[in-house]
This record gives C-alpha cells, sequence and structure tokens, in this order.
C-alpha cells in the first residue's frame, strides 16, 4: 500500500532519493513468516520506515544529497538501522536532503528538491525535508532524520508533523555522516507523538561504536508507561513552562505570536504554570552556531578528496588537481560556502577572535539553559520565526535561509532535547510549537507533547 502510495506521489513530491522496494517486501514477508511460527515480533514490526540519506544503509546508496556521493553504496548499516531492523521496522527507501545536511529548505540537494505535500510551491523544510514530507504525505508512517541545527524540528514543523531531537548522546551516531560532530544528532519523525516516540524509543540506547554515546539512558524516554495513562492531560497539571521573552522581540511573524500565545493558554487551561524568563545569550546563537559548525564541518568535509570513496574528476594531472577538481565538481554552492567560512574560522590568527569566542559564547547559552531548568520542566518557542517559504524565496540570501533556525540552534549548542509539534495553521499553512526539555529529560518533552496533543 505505501508503495503504491509513493508511485502515485513522488513524482509531484520527490521525498526520496533511493528506494528499496524488493528488499522492503522481502523483510515483510519474513515478519510474516515470524508471526505465521508463533515468534516474537520486534516494536517495529511491519512498520514502513524513511530514512535519511546520510545514516548508512548497507548494500543500500547513501548519497548524503550530493553529487560526491552519488554511486556511494555502503558495506555496513549504521546502528540506527541495525536497530530499525533487529525491531523489524522496514525500510521502504532513503528520503531527500539538503546536501550534507546544510540548509533549510532541501533546495541544496544535488537531487532536486522535495516540496512541501501541504502546498506544493512552498518548501518542506530542511535538511531532513525528504523524512517530513514523506511522514506527511503517509509514503512512510515513521521517518529518521538528523538534527544539528535544526533540521528535524524545522521540517516537522513546516510538513505539519512531531518530529524529536534527542538530548546529544542517546541516540548512536555511528554510521551517520558527520556534519558537526558537537552538534549532530539523530532523531524521528512521526505523525504525532506516540508513533514519534516509539520509534526513539527502537533506536536509543548506548553504543560501544560511539565515542559520544551516554551510558545510561534508562529513564529518559518514558516508554513503557505512556500508554497506561487514559486522560494524558493529567501530564500538564502543575508542569512549570518557561516562555523566553527573547524570542517575542525578535522580527518574528505576529501572526505566529498570536497562535503561540493561543497554545500557551491551552497550557493554562490545562493546569501548567507558565513564566515568562530571559535567556539573555540567545541573540548570539545563530552567529556562535554558524563559526562552529563550520569550522567542524570544513574539517570533516576533508575526507571527501575524490582519492578514497565518491566522486573523482576525470581530468587531473597532480594530486591537488585530483583533489582541488574533485572536489570543485561534486560539491554544491552552500557546501563550498561552509567549507570556506569554516577554514577561516580555523585559520591560524583567526582563531582567536571567531572559533573560540563563539565556544565562550557557547558556554553562556548553556549556562542561560541551566538556570532555567533548574526552575522549569520545559521551555516553549515557535519552532521556526517564519512560515515555510516558496521556492526561490531565499536560497539566493544565504543569511535570511539560515535565519529560519533562529529558535532550534540554541537547542544544539547546549546538548538539549527538543520536539516540534504541530499547534494550527495560519493561512494553510501549518505552525510548529517548539517544546525543549533539559539533557536527558526526553520524559518532560513528550508529557507536555502528549498532553498538548
Ligand atoms: N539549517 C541548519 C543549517 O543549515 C541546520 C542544519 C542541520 O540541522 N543539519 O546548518
Amino acid at each position: 500500500a505505501h508503495f503504491n502510495k509513493i508511485d502515485e506521489l513522488e513524482k509531484s513530491i520527490n521525498a526520496f532519493i533511493t528506494l528499496s522496494k524488493e528488499e522492503a517486501l522481502k523483510a515483510a514477508d519474513r515478519i510474516d513468516e515470524k508471526i505465521k511460527n508463533g515468534e516474537k515480533i520486534g516494536l517495529l514490526a511491519g512498520i514502513p520506515i524513511g530514512v535519511k540519506d546520510n545514516i548508512m544503509t548497507k548494500n543500500l546508496r547513501t548519497t548524503c544529497g550530493s553529487r560526491m556521493l552519488e554511486n556511494f553504496i555502503p558495506p555496513y548499516d549504521a546502528t540506527v538501522v541495525e536497530r530499525i531492523k533487529s525491531a523489524d521496522g522496514i525500510i521502504i527507501g532513503k528520503t531527500n536532503m539538503d546536501e550534507f545536511a546544510m540548509g533549510s529548505s532541501t533546495e541544496t540537494s544535488y537531487f532536486g528538491a522535495t516540496k512541501n505535500p501541504i502546498d506544493l510551491e512552498r518548501v518542506p523544510g530542511g535538511s531532513s525535508g525528504g523524512s517530513a514530507a514523506a511522514v506527511k504525505a503517509g509514503e512512510v508512517a515513521l521517518a529518521l532524520g538528523t538534527d544539528t541545527g535544526g533540521s528535524i524540528r524545522q521540517p516537522a514543523s513546516y510538513c505539519d508533523v512531531v518530529g524529536i531531537k534527542p538530548t546529544y548522546g542517546i541516540v548512536s551516531r555511528y554510521g551517520t555522516v558527520a556534519m558537526a560532530n558537537t552538534l549532530d544528532q539523530v532523531g524521528v519523525f512521526g505523525r504525532d507523538v506516540k508513533d514519534a516516540v516509539l520509534m526513539l524509543s527502537s533506536i536509543t540506547g548506548y553504543d560501544e561504536k560511539d565515542s559520544t554515546s551516554f551510558k545510561n539512558p534508562e529513564g529518559t524516554i518514558i516508554f513503557g508507561s505512556f500508554p497506561k495513562e487514559i486522560d494524558y492531560t493529567n501530564y500538564l497539571k502543575g508542569m512549570k513552562i518557561a516562555i523566553p521573552k527573547e524570542i517575542f522581540k525578535d522580527d518574528i511573524d505576529s501572526r505566529i505570536k498570536e497562535e503561540i500565545n493561543k497554545s500557551i493558554k491551552v497550557f493554562e487551561s490545562l493546569g501548567a504554570e507558565i513564566d515568562e524568563i530571559s535567556l539573555p545569550h540567545l541573540d548570539y546563537a545563530l552567529a556562535a552556531y554558524y563559526i562552529i559548525s563550520t569550522s567542524e564541518l570544513s574539517s570533516n568535509l576533508a575526507r571527501f578528496d575524490g582519492v578514497r570513496y565518491g566522486y573523482r574528476a576525470k581530468e587531473y594531472e597532480t594530486l591537488d588537481e585530483l583533489y582541488i577538481n574533485s572536489r570543485t565538481e561534486a560539491f554544491g554552492e552552500e557546501v563550498k560556502r561552509r567549507i570556506m567560512l569554516g577554514t577561516y574560522s580555523l585559520t591560524k590568527g583567526y582563531a582567536e577572535d571567531h572559533y573560540k569566542k563563539a565556544l565562550k559564547v557557547r558556554t553562556l547559552i548553556k549556562e542561560d539553559f541551566s538556570n532555567a531548568f533548574s526552575k522549569y520542566d520545559v521551555i516553549l518557542s515557535p519552532t521556526s520565526p517564519v512560515l515555510p517559504f516558496k521556492f526561490g524565496e531565499k536560497i539566493k540570501d544565504p543569511l535570511s535561509m539560515y535565519k529560519a533556525d533562529l529558535f532550534t540552534v540554541p537547542v544544539n549548542l547546549a546538548g538539549l532535547c527538543a520536539m516540534s509539534i504541530p499547534c494550527g495553521y495560519i493561512d494553510g499553512l501549518p505552525l510548529g510549537l517548539q517544546i525543549i526539555g533539559d539533557k536527558y529529560k526526553e520524559a518532560n518533552i513528550i508529557k507536555t507533547g502528549l498532553g498538548f496533543e
């Protein structure tokens, strides 16, 4: 049924880079077999799942949305993929994304942009736009994404689905192509909170293959307990919720402010205690993020040299020319821009002024959040300061594109967890509410999400 849906919709949406029909149908047959034989089946048994194309899938092409990896077939599965398979989930295909996860619209993909299923003239958000669109369109029931500065939450908001970026370290990144190691996290998309949590609970957990993996994630997610509650709104009684006043002073769309205020009233009416707080360093988050993330990614992308794997230029005479021509021909404009920015920030003589200063700002932002979380359970904000925009509207102006992540990047800088949950429509376009929780306090954002939903 899902492949029929894909046949019908893919021409207009383009959520997938590669499909895996044969393997998926075989996996489904294996689960049928298990059921017939009375064997135990996993938590994700039979569920059609999309995997963002920067996550390794054994024998299934993994491109990162780039010409550089157009023909790259990984010899192994990422840990998250292994976990989906061992929970009997069915991987339908690899979803479209901004090239190497750099972007907020999926327009930088070498394989063409993904369209927002709600309005085909608008972007689905990014970089995990393919995953969000595939879930919204019903091409899959669940999807994996990655979130370095908002790439799960912002597309979830633009496509009217739920997206969770877990706490840094609770989901293994082994086998996920790194963009910025200190910020990257694998997370999930679902049609509602329960679906998303089901998937999250299947992929969370310590992995010795990832040195940043957290050892004791038990208790971070209220797995077993949430389906038993009959009235989820009970979760909100006495919940301490903070609203940072800084989010309303920015040049955010006034209709978004209004809608968010309506959601705040809903929380109040369900018994939550709401206070306004200040996160004084939020203003510097975007600048710090673009220095730190470009520094890290410029170093990570050095491995794509045309020698070890990926694209190799046809014409070159010297080794330098091999590197230069391969990278010139296979990387897109945004990737090149960021490699240059990051290389600049790390260069001796400039690193003190840029990279090191950004690290200090990051510490101040972390402190702002830890002060807030000493008193509050969750913090709310809009997921994005703007509604889903039209194709071409921001792609020529990188700074305006970067601003779409104003409210999501601080969460990655501080290593926290956050969810985007649909909270209304403005002129036919969806709006997401961001629920931010402290490190390892997934239970709080999940309870808040379930109560609100
Ligand atoms: N849109 C942000 C960026 O372009 C976030 C990317 C991401 O989270 N992978 O950097």
